[in-house]
């Protein structure tokens, strides 16, 4: 296996250049347990997805989600499989768009 360069680990795991963070101030999940957005087999969503639906910066942060194509946890109010179907949704439009 090899050995990975913590320099390149952080920059895989930056944002993408470009999208706007700013809304991450304020976040009301950082105020939260962050385990309740990354739920393990046999646990709901549904904590976190109560705390998504009093936060102000919603739809800025599926915005994001959706942009950066974050394919884990609770986002913006939606689960990772919600995403997976609204990005399957797009790329399939996209495709009978192809010139
Ligand atoms: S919408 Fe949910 S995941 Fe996004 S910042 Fe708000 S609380 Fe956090």
């Amino acid at each position: 296996m090899t050995p990975v360069d913590l320099d390149d680990l952080v920059r895989l795991l930056a944002p993408p250049p470009g999208l706007d963070m700013s809304w991450q101030d304020q976040a009301l999940c950082a105020e939260t347990d962050p385990e309740a957005f990354y739920p393990g087999k046999g646990q709901t969503p549904d904590q976190a997805l109560a705390v998504c639906g009093r936060c102000e910066v919603r739809t800025a942060c599926l915005k994001y989600a959706l942009a950066a194509r974050e394919r884990y946890g609770v986002w913006g109010g939606t689960t990772q499989d919600e995403r997976r179907a609204m990005w399957n949704e797009t790329d399939d439009e996209n495709e009978g768009c192809a010139a």
